[in-house]
């Protein structure tokens, strides 16, 4: 673990701080505080009007589109660490829409950037700006207009892609609000299926996302990534169906897996292993366990 000293070093002093620098989206700003006042709603209301229906249906749909962002957005599309079936990519970029994390396409540029600038002024989400900002912040802001661009030209060459980056919004009131309500009507709890597997799931599937970005690049082991401040967490994995293995996933983007150890909780490797198992996913990636071994004897399981 690292010391709290270290946690709290910013990584280079001369970065800006970006907070008040760029301009304030103030729709995005209503829609967070609107959503988590509708999630705070669904929590009241799970234990007010308590239906087993309900709550199996608001973990459902967690694990859906949480599960799209993780195993889709980010291990297929963003690092292409796998090939999946188009049915998969479809129900990926439908569940991932209702995830209101943007679309895909703009989803991996920004997560390209990240990788490819990490801690540097132009990654997006970097903790040098501070915790918040990696956190949230980021979201909250217009990108900054010199930020340079990253190849997602594969990912244009893909017409599923392209339909969902025109279409996610309406996409995501659909898969997002609609079809749950609409489940849920099925056993009188209409309001509590928008609540709960609409608003509840959604903003704890955000907090969970944005974890990585923010604990994971401030709290764990840097076991494999010496030279970034991405860590490895296991409580970060926890929450975000595996994505927590970071300091690994930083040094070897294009392994399928984040947990790389068998014993690691990784949801969305088990996933796409099942996937494979099925014909639905193929080519899975893995780097070789010496090439491991090398990263983190250099690392030095620096924490
Ligand atoms: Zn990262
Ligand atoms: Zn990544």
């Amino acid at each position: 673990m690292s010391s709290p000293a270290d946690a709290a070093t910013p990584l280079d002093s001369s970065h800006p701080n970006y907070w008040g620098q760029t301009s304030v989206r103030w729709a995005i700003i209503a829609f967070f505080a609107l959503a988590h006042g509708l999630a705070v709603w669904g929590a009241v209301h799970i234990v007010t009007h308590f239906s087993w229906a309900t709550l199996s249906l608001g973990i459902g749909w967690y694990l859906l589109c949480g599960l799209s962002i993780t195993a889709g957005y980010h291990r297929l599309f963003s690092h292409q660490s796998y090939k999946a079936s188009a049915v998969v990519r479809a129900l990926y970029l439908m569940f991932g829409a209702a995830s209101c994390q943007n679309s895909a396409l703009a989803w991996c540029q920004d997560h390209r950037r990240h990788h490819r600038y990490t801690d540097e002024p132009a990654d997006p989400y970097s903790t040098s700006h501070g915790f918040l900002w990696a956190h949230i912040g980021w979201i909250w802001h217009v990108t900054p207009a010199d930020t340079p661009e990253v190849k997602v030209d594969d990912l244009e060459r893909d017409p599923l892609v392209r339909f969902q980056h025109n279409f996610w919004v309406p996409l995501a009131v659909m898969f997002g609000a609609v079809i749950p309500a609409a489940i849920a009507g099925l056993w009188g709890d209409a309001l509590g299926g928008l609540l709960v597997a609409g608003f509840l799931r959604l903003v704890l599937a955000w907090h969970s996302t944005f974890s990585v970005n923010s604990f994971a690049h401030t709290f764990g082991q840097r076991a494999y990534a010496a030279g970034a401040s991405a860590r490895d967490s296991a409580w970060v994995a926890l929450i975000s169906l595996g994505e927590g293995y970071h300091s690994f996933h930083h040094r070897f983007q294009s392994d399928y897996r984040n947990g790389v150890r068998w014993y690691h909780f990784d949801p969305s490797k088990w996933l796409i292993w099942t996937l494979s198992r099925l014909g639905l996913a193929r080519q899975l990636i893995r780097v070789p366990v010496r090439s491991r071994e090398a990263a983190q004897s250099t690392a030095g399981g620096r924490a």
